[in-house]
């Protein structure tokens, strides 16, 4: 994910960037928003689905960077945050120290989205109830997608599939119960690949029962994470990968 990355900036010393399937993301977000907008015309619609695209962002940048700064608590650096298709990646340069550090580096990241969603819904009621006219409605429509868009942030991460959020905090309790950090990658990197086997037939029954292309998408997050699962399981079984730098964590 390095040569169609463009670095953004650098933030807290990490480096942030995005790779080019993102804008991929962006594009649908804005136009399936302005879509949902059609009382409006045309510009203001896409508009306003570029900006909640924008907010979009900052949420998913946000969710990582709560990852980097407690990882950095333990000890811990990341070289750099990349917002790519299936949401970002927050590089750490090692793994965690214990297993206590990973199930907070871990819980970080949807902690902080489900905070952010109580805060843009509350944020919402307030807009709605002071700020008169098109500009309040508009206001507290961006409030109600950074609150649904955060919300979701949590709870999809919190799926035990490792490497996702979820699944590292797994590992971690695995890791503390078995004191092997290893077996317990294992462990965790098997019950991912069950869940995206499962996701995959979920995406393929259900979009052939619905005929709704929507349900592809599943298929290729299930593809993503089986992929991933697969990848952790085998470096395993093999010695401490030499030339890889880098561990990336949770999306
Ligand atoms: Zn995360």
């Amino acid at each position: 994910m390095t040569r169609q990355t463009v670095t953004l900036g650098r933030l807290f010393d990490i480096r942030v960037g995005v790779h080019v399937s993102w804008l991929v993301v962006y594009a649908l977000v804005t136009y399936a928003l302005a879509r949902g907008l059609e009382m409006l015309p045309a510009g203001q619609a896409y508009l306003f689905g570029g900006v909640c695209a924008l907010a979009l962002f900052a949420s998913v940048v946000a969710h990582e960077f709560a990852h980097a700064l407690v990882a950095r608590r333990f000890g811990v650096r990341t070289s750099a945050i990349t917002l790519f298709l299936f949401g970002g990646v927050a590089t750490l340069d090692e793994e965690p120290p214990t297993p206590r550090a990973e199930a907070w580096i871990a819980l970080a990241g949807p902690a902080l989205s489900a905070l952010l969603a109580v805060a843009a819904f509350g944020l919402m009621a307030l807009v709605e109830r002071t700020v008169p006219g098109r500009s309040g409605i508009a206001l507290g429509l961006l409030g109600a997608y950074l609150a649904l868009a955060n919300g979701v942030l949590a709870v999809f991460n919190l799926v035990p599939a490792y490497p996702m959020d979820g699944g590292r905090v797994l590992r971690a309790l695995l890791w503390h119960l078995r004191r092997d950090r290893l077996s317990a990658t294992a462990i965790s990197a098997r019950i991912a690949i069950g869940f995206a086997l499962a996701l995959v037939a979920a995406g393929v029954l259900c979009a052939m029962a619905t005929r709704n292309a929507i349900y592809a998408w599943y298929v290729v997050l299930g593809v993503f994470l089986l992929r991933q699962g697969w990848t952790e399981e085998r470096a395993t079984h093999a010695p401490a990968p030499g030339g890889e730098s880098g561990v990336p964590a949770a999306a």
